[in-house]
């Protein structure tokens, strides 16, 4: 027996399926997890030695590998000086200034830690600044696991084929409205019908928990003329794609301005961040400024500011995401022309850092019937047999892949080789 075979035995004794977040149970592809011990670059080191180049990057935070030097230098260098104080530190300001600076949409921001405590904020700020109950998301968008977010929703959600979760009322579900996804006509439908009772609009501008589909032309462009219009408040979940699809995030990549953005992952360079900001006078509204109540006994705490800024200021580096762009266009086309060679119906997605992989005969995929629709079964063989030639990829068809800038070319020539031989084992 393996040591993590081992180890995900007697995790099962106390932890709820040996795991304390559902995807990493590897129940979307069968088998036992791969318990990790340290990584390094692009590297992660299973408990039995083994050797794995790595594109889940702790679900999206690691953009410039593990253990980068800058991010562990700095927390180190804030240890010593206490692991938290509830009460305001310096680096707070610089951290919310940096934020700010890199995305001007944001005159004021707040941090929470988690990408949920974010979403679940941005939704309250967003309904006690219209005074308006109902919400609109899209079905196969993953917002975290607060109550009225959990409705028809991707990542574990979907890994699991339970879109929609137990122990939510169901009173509290109804103000959820869920829309199809890439589709502005059905919102626009929607919003004839009750626009004024609708407090915001939550979407992942680049959707990467049902697989990486990127918006259709129009489509974000088309919400914000409908939020306009109505007077909601838009959101853009920025947790995965902020600081990953391009500096500036989807927003500047798509050039369409959210009235509330929420983060997490990248924010907090690996330890547990998360933040939302947007407009002054919507965030006005929180408390102690407004009414609207919101708080943390760990938010901003000062170690995971220290890692959160020098990852920033890392990323803020002039040419950063072009290399980084440029190496998941080496990855997802290599992979697209290895698929072919080998007869296999496949095709990839990318928007900067991030991708998605699809076992289709479609040449790309562009809603969310369409994710569901790939060839699962088939990417359960492709994990598995990846994960043996040693490369690590999300245990789950339904999620979107990470790549760092610690991931050299040699890193990506060996991925492919490695997709060559499993691709051929699955004609
Ligand atoms: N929003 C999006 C877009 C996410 O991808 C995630 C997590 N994958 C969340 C929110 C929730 O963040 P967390 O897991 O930190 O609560």
């Amino acid at each position: 027996m393996s040591r993590s075979e081992e180890l995900f035995q007697a995790a099962q004794v106390h932890i709820p399926g040996g795991v304390n977040s559902p995807v990493r149970a590897f129940k979307g592809v069968g088998g036992t997890p791969v318990f990790f011990k340290r990584g390094e670059g692009a590297y992660l080191f299973d408990e039995d030695d083994n050797k794995y180049i790595d594109y889940v990057g702790s679900w999206g935070p690691m953009i410039l590998g593990h253990c980068n030097s800058a991010v562990i230098d700095a927390v180190r260098n804030s240890l010593d000086n206490g692991l938290g104080f509830g009460a305001p530190t310096e680096i707070e300001i610089e951290m919310a200034n940096k934020v700010c600076e890199i995305m001007p949409s944001l005159d004021m921001v707040r941090m929470v830690s988690s990408g949920t405590e974010a979403t679940m904020s941005a939704i309250r700020l967003a309904r006690g600044y219209t005074k308006r109950d109902k919400i609109v998301k899209f079905e196969g968008c993953y917002h975290g696991h607060s109550d009225s977010l959990l409705v028809k929703a991707g990542s574990g959600m979907l890994t699991l084929g339970e879109p929609s979760s137990p122990g939510v009322p169901a009173s509290l579900a109804e103000h959820t409205i869920t829309l199809t996804h890439n589709d502005i006509e059905s919102v626009r439908k929607a919003f004839a019908e009750m626009g004024d009772q609708i407090a915001c609009i939550i979407v992942e501008p680049v959707a990467g928990n049902m697989n990486c589909i990127p918006p259709v032309p129009g489509f974000l462009e088309g919400l914000r003329e409908v939020c306009d219009e109505y007077g909601t408040v838009l959101i853009f979940d920025e947790v995965m794609t902020g600081f990953r699809v391009a500096l500036g995030g989807a927003q500047s990549v798509y050039n369409v301005q959210p009235d509330l953005t929420t983060l997490g992952k990248v924010i907090g360079g690996g330890l547990p961040v998360g933040a939302f900001g947007g407009k002054k006078e919507i965030m006005e509204h929180i408390a102690p400024l407004g009414a609207v109540y919101q708080a943390g006994t760990l938010s901003g705490n000062p170690l995971a500011m220290a890692a959160g800024l020098a990852m920033l200021n890392a990323v803020s580096e002039p040419g950063f995401y072009e290399q980084l762009g440029a190496k998941v266009e080496l990855l997802t086309e290599g992979l697209q022309a290895v698929a072919m060679a080998n007869g296999i119906p496949f095709t990839t997605s990318r928007v900067g850092g991030m991708f998605g992989l699809f076992f289709t005969e479609q040449e790309k995929v562009t809603s969310f019937a369409e994710t569901m629709k790939c060839d699962a079964d088939r990417f359960s063989k492709f994990f598995h047999g990846m994960l043996e030639q040693g490369v690590y990829l999300a245990p789950s068809a339904f999620e979107a892949g990470f790549v760092s800038a610690a991931h050299t070319q040699d890193d990506i020539e060996a991925t492919l080789a490695a997709a060559d031989q499993v691709f051929a084992s699955l004609k």
